[in-house]
């Protein structure tokens, strides 16, 4: 099967210059994902695509093959409304829950 990427009116597939993610195996996380990719099936061969992360997403930010980072999440379409990235990144010590940027939409 091509890997392709499942985020809204996006036509990456294998062989775009992105790498694809599978979504989380955790039940919320993986709500959230499925939430901002408006999807309204999910299969576990879905897949994002790098275009929909913040670069600061990624484990290495100069280099998006690395994988993502624990918390990162999709960028919604309709615009992120995240904070700016350096907001985002002190909102992600372990006191905090989790993804609180886009719950509060
Ligand atoms: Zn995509």
């Amino acid at each position: 099967m091509v890997r392709s990427c499942c985020y809204p009116e996006c036509t990456n597939r294998e062989g775009s210059p992105v790498s694809f993610y599978s979504f989380p195996l955790d039940d919320e996380k993986r709500d959230i994902w499925i939430n901002v990719c408006q999807l309204k099936v999910y299969r576990k061969s879905f897949k994002v695509c790098s275009e929909h992360f913040l670069s600061t997403d990624f484990r290495d930010i100069t280099d998006t093959t690395r994988g993502l980072l624990y918390n990162a999440v999709p960028i919604s379409q309709e615009g992120t409304t995240r904070p700016d990235e350096i907001e985002y990144l002190e909102e992600c010590t372990p006191s905090e829950p989790e993804n609180t940027w886009i719950l509060s939409r």
